[in-house]
């Protein structure tokens, strides 16, 4: 243990450990967390399966995929069980294109097929086929339900993204900022341009991955590199103070004191920033968190119509469950025992326990889905679990973050707009070369004063 770290950091989620990860060989650094290591990535084994119990697929960008290779998981790289989905209506499945999740529409002959299928009615495929010759220049950011109602029509939102982008993020689409869920959209349409030409011409869209063996191994890999420089302390911090130009932490008895802090932990788990509370709640206002429970089901065999369900997305004020993946046995360590898996997301506002969880998906399985009883399930309630950012949070985040920077305090994780690993790493990665020049700074002007 250090008497004083350069850097402090509350949070051991993929955030926390990425920042651990990328300061740790040029400064003395203290990783605090207070749950388990991974925060938010869980995999659990049941029955002898992997299964993940919060995320299952990762967005692969430059940043996450040199982190794999870094940490020799490149060879882990697998395609994801459950890209494809659909959405049901009226009882009815429909065949989500790929692409349209995230809100283009590549030409294929999938689009064809859902098209077909009456996934969108006659006005809502004109309004969606009439995007490149609508004269629209969005200026600012509004919310990702007004963007895409202007940019595809209202029957688009209503019949279909509601339910894809809603249940993804766990959130309201009329409150949630465009600027923060679909930037590359947005962009666009601020310089007047249409989605469909530009798709055509950039090839938007991304690829995701998932690990095999489970995202845990992602984090016992920065786990071990971590721990071989820096310290790691499992505790939960309740209270920080400032003295003499460096925060204490503590909880009770001290933690540990550093020269800078990092926040890389929920918003709202962290109104214990001295000095800091105003701005604490100013940046409550933009962003709000969701709760979801998630619910994996066992069955000795595949589930009929196991292709449409994979992935089905359904309308939460119909059926209460906002999402539903479809699993395959890739991950077993024995694939001899024919056992399949079926997740379930339910969104919920307020509380929620294990029994109502199941009833509600038990009513869906049984009524929608025809599913014979599973053989086993389990439930994770996640409370607070996906942060959700309001229409005008880039801006106002990035001027709180910027003056907490000037106190040595530094914002990451959810506070900075990360709705997922990949944006997760990303800004980790960023923040770790603002917090090297802010010590780098503050070490050559106290030599300059020592001169
Ligand atoms: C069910 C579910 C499914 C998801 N699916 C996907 C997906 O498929 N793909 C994807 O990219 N993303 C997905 N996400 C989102 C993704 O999991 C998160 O964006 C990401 O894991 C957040 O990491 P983080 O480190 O920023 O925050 P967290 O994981 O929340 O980590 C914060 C850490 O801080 C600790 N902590 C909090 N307060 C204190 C304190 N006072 N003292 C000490 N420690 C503290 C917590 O214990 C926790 O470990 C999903 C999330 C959930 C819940």
């Amino acid at each position: 243990m250090h008497d004083v770290y350069d850097v402090i950091i509350i949070g051991g989620g993929v955030s926390g450990l990425t920042l651990a990860y990328a300061l740790k060989d040029d400064f003395d650094v203290c990783l605090v967390e207070g749950n388990g290591i991974g925060g938010k990535i869980l995999t659990a084994n049941i029955y002898g399966r992997n299964v993940e119990l919060g995320p299952e697929e990762i967005i692969r960008t430059k940043q996450v995929e040199e982190l794999v290779k870094d940490l020799g998981l490149a060879d882990r790289i697998v395609e994801p069980r459950t890209t494809s989905f659909s959405v049901i209506r009226d009882g009815k499945f429909f065949f989500v294109p790929p692409g349209v999740a995230g809100g283009v529409f590549r030409p294929s002959l999938q689009l064809l097929r859902s098209v077909l299928d009456g996934l969108f009615d006659l006005s809502t495929l004109i309004s969606i086929l009439r995007e490149p010759f609508k004269d629209l220049t969005v200026s600012q950011d509004v919310s990702v339900k007004e963007l895409f109602a202007a940019i595809y029509g209202e029957g688009f939102v209503k019949d279909f993204f509601e339910a894809v982008a809603g249940g993804i993020y766990a959130g309201d689409l009329s409150e949630m900022s465009s600027e923060v869920y679909f930037p590359y959209i947005l962009q666009i349409k601020k310089n007047g341009g249409s989605v469909l030409r530009n798709l055509l011409k950039k090839k938007l869209g991304f690829e995701l991955f998932s690990v095999y063996g489970g995202i845990n191994l992602l984090v016992s890999r920065l786990r071990e590199r971590i721990s071989a420089r820096a310290d790691i302390v499992y505790a939960y911090a309740r209270n920080v103070e400032a003295e003499h130009e460096s925060y204490i932490i503590s909880n009770g008895g001290r933690i540990c004191r550093g020269r800078t802090l990092a926040l890389m932990v929920p918003p709202y788990q962290a109104p214990f920033v001295q000095g800091y509370h105003d701005e604490l709640m100013r940046a409550r206002n933009y962003i709000k968190s969701s709760n979801v429970a998630v619910v994996v089901e066992m069955y000795p065999e595949m589930p009929p119509h196991y292709r449409e369900i994979s992935g089905a997305l359904t309308f939460p004020q119909v059926y209460g469950v906002s999402g539903l993946t479809y699993y395959d046995t890739k991950w077993s360590i024995s694939s001899s025992d024919g056992l399949y898996t079926v997740k379930y997301f339910v969104p919920f506002s307020s509380s929620l326990d294990e029994d109502a969880v199941l009833k509600r998906v038990g009513m869906f399985r049984d009524k929608v889905l025809g599913i014979r009883r599973p053989l086993h399930s389990v439930v994770k309630i996640w409370m607070e679990a996906m942060p959700s950012y309001a229409v005008g949070s880039r801006m106002a985040l990035d001027e709180i973050g910027k003056n907490a920077m000037r106190r040595g305090i530094f914002l990451g994780g959810p506070w900075m707009l990360s709705t997922g690993i990949a944006s997760s790493i990303g800004n980790a990665i960023k923040l770790s070369s603002s917090i090297k020049r802010y010590l780098n700074k503050s070490s050559a002007d106290q030599d300059a004063g020592r001169i």
